[in-house]
């Protein structure tokens, strides 16, 4: 039997869009390109969240977890111990446990078959797949198309969104410094090298990696370079990709003729943009976009999802214009309660945090409307979302 819905991408978000859907009743198969499901290892860190997300899939992937942040700004130092410890994963492990699930609720995981293109056959969506052993053609017919082939999606190109930017992320693995303690992560804020931020994250108790976003991909390893020469680190690997910037909501969901194309995880941009984590977001997409197929409209996940994304945003904007001098008085204006605050409060919950935040320490509004209006104007592709948008 032909199956309702085709899902490209292999990954962190299409094998868990896979999951759901065949749990739900869907024929459902997934088309990826590599050959085998072994990624390139990367460490990623993300809030507690992802339980809650995953119902449970993934927990062998955790590799370490992270009580404490420390964080560098000018000489300044300022530490939070979090309430409820981040988790550090390794993509492998995890894209192996979410391709056990997806297969375990019945999604047929096809791989070595590249998307080509997208046509319609009698009312029907059609998928032009190149096999990529020998590079012969292959044809599936489909009602609904998912997008999940990442932050230069080609189903989001066939199907006519436009193309999303992008900034890259460059990380080392490296033996971690003698004093460091395993279960804390330190990050530096250095707005001359980054308008984000430096990170060194233990995934094991003597590994760890350090990174950076940056705007220019040879510029940002650069200043990665420099920054592990600074603190006498020898990178052992090197992990790199480049991340979508999400700027303003697009909409997921694209009608063709009688049938549906919908976009997931760095596909559809669902990535906060305050750090560049699209791990957590792009599944709360897949349960958005999941909601969407089966109900036939969107509903109020895409809609929880767009108000934090917009938030995101919100921040994001703010900070860019932060130099050295305004990111040191934020970490002295870090009262007990505010301190408090951050330890309660994830990255997942960006509407507590800041209300919390600036009702117990209002002056931190005050440094941020000073940065903004003594900045220059946002980079290029963070003004196109209106204010209003927010509360939308
Ligand atoms: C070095 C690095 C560190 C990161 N750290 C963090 C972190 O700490 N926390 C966090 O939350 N996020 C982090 N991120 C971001 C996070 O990794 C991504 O948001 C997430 O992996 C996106 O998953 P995805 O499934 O949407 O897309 P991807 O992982 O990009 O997967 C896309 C899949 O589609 C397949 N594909 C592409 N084109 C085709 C095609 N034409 N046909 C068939 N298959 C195709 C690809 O092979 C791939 O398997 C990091 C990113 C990088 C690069």
């Amino acid at each position: 039997m032909s199956p309702d819905v085709g899902i490209v991408g292999g990954s962190a978000a299409g094998l868990f869009t896979a999951h759901l859907l065949s749990r739900a009743g869907k024929r459902v198969r997934l088309l990826e390109c590599a050959e085998d499901l072994e990624p390139k290892p990367r460490t990623l860190i993300v809030t507690d969240f992802l339980n809650e997300v995953l119902g449970g899939i993934g927990k062998p992937a955790i590799v370490n977890q992270i009580r404490h942040f420390e964080l560098f700004t000018d000489g300044r130092k300022a530490t939070i111990t979090l309430r409820r410890p981040d988790l550090v994963i390794e993509r492998t492990k995890l894209i192996r446990e979410l391709a056990a699930a997806a297969q375990n609720s019945g999604a047929e995981v096809v791989l070595g078959r590249r998307f080509v293109s997208l046509g319609q056959k009698k009312g029907r969506l059609t998928l032009n797949v190149e096999r990529c052993p020998d590079g012969s053609a292959e044809e599936l017919h489909v009602d609904t198309v998912v997008g999940a082939d990442g932050a230069r999606s080609r189903v989001a190109q066939a199907a006519g969104w436009p193309a999303q930017k992008t900034v890259p992320l460059v990380q080392a693995t490296v033996r971690l410094p003698q004093d460091m303690n395993p279960d804390t992560t330190r990050v530096w804020f250095i707005p001359d090298d980054t308008p984000y931020f430096y990170w060194l994250i233990p995934d094991s108790p003597n590994r760890g990696v350090v990174g950076l976003i940056g705007e220019d991909g040879q510029r940002t390893r650069q200043s990665l370079d420099r920054f592990l020469e600074k603190h006498e680190l020898d990178p052992l690997e090197y992990q790199a990709a480049r991340i979508p910037v999400y700027s303003k909501w697009i909409p997921v969901q694209r009608r063709l003729g009688s049938s549906d194309v919908y976009l997931v995880g760095d596909a559809a941009g669902h990535v906060k943009v305050t750090t560049v984590g699209g791990i957590v977001t792009g599944f709360r997409g897949a349960h958005g976009v999941v909601e969407a197929i089966l109900n036939g409209r969107p509903g109020r996940r895409l809609n929880a999802l767009r108000r934090e994304l917009g938030l995101h945003w919100f921040i994001r904007t703010l900070l860019f214009n932060f130099t050295q001098a305004h990111y040191s008085h934020l970490v002295d204006l870090l009262s007990v309660r505010a301190r408090h605050d951050l330890e309660i409060y994830t990255r997942d919950e960006p509407a507590q945090m800041l209300w919390r935040l600036c009702l117990h320490q209002p002056r931190f509004l005050l440094v941020a409307l000073r940065a903004f209006l003594t900045g220059g104007p946002s980079p290029r592709g963070l003004e196109t979302e209106k204010l209003g948008s927010i509360s939308s």
